[in-house]
């Protein structure tokens, strides 16, 4: 079941990856989904597999779909059947139809690869989104620790990753919920590479805003 804020819909279909409704349909970070509704916008977030899957993208990819990618991905989007392509860097915002997305900082600062090199760096241009749908506020955090730039953004909604490793932990997930000043919060990347549901239930117990734990759908 798709969790419902005010019309919008929001569906969680494994990982990083959902599906929101409402007259338009926007995917994030399609990985590993069966297909369904064709996407009006489809958002990456970043470059690593498991965020930019061609494969995935061209299973829900139409005629007008519009792709909206971050620096990292300009050079990987070339088998990807969508004529309407656009690379965002932190900062930038557009429109597309009715919907405003802004694209705004993602990485790491204590989630070592080797010891002073983290997994996703600042430099590296990943990012997050806010997607504003019918004055319904969605941020999705990307893969991302704490980070200073999460204070205050005040979403409706919050996708936060939970699972340590590469992304925050339920802990520091919990923290971000807080600064973001975030009404409600759905955990997300766990269930596939990294982190299980425990994790989003610890998130869920930690966390002092309404957390929403959705059932993964196809
Ligand atoms: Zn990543
Ligand atoms: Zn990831």
């Amino acid at each position: 079941m798709p969790y419902e804020y005010k019309g919008v819909k929001i569906s969680w279909l494994g990982h990083d990856s959902f599906r929101i409704t409402n007259t338009k349909t926007i995917y994030i970070d399609p990985y590993t989904i069966k297909g369904g509704a064709t996407a009006d916008i489809i958002l990456i977030t970043h470059d690593h597999f498991d965020h930019l899957s061609i494969e995935d993208i061209n299973k829900i990819a139409g005629a007008n779909t519009v792709v909206v990618a971050s620096e990292p991905c300009s050079n990987k989007l070339g088998k990807v059947k969508v004529r309407d392509v656009r690379i965002v860097k932190p900062g930038d915002k557009l429109v597309v139809d009715d919907v405003e997305i802004e694209a705004v900082r993602a990485y790491n600062v204590n989630k070592f690869r080797e010891p002073g090199v983290v997994f996703h760096p600042r430099e590296a241009g990943g990012v997050g989104y806010i997607v504003v749908v019918k004055g319904v506020r969605i941020y999705h955090a990307g893969d991302s620790d704490l980070i200073p730039e999460m204070r205050g953004l005040k979403p409706d909604i919050a996708l936060l990753p939970v699972s340590g490793t590469y992304v925050m932990t339920a802990e520091e997930a919990a923290r971000a919920a807080e600064e973001l000043e975030t009404k409600v919060a759905i955990p997300m990347h766990y269930g596939a590479i990294v982190g299980s549901k425990k994790d989003a239930e610890t998130f869920k117990s930690l966390a002092k805003c309404e957390v929403v734990i959705l059932e993964k759908e196809e």
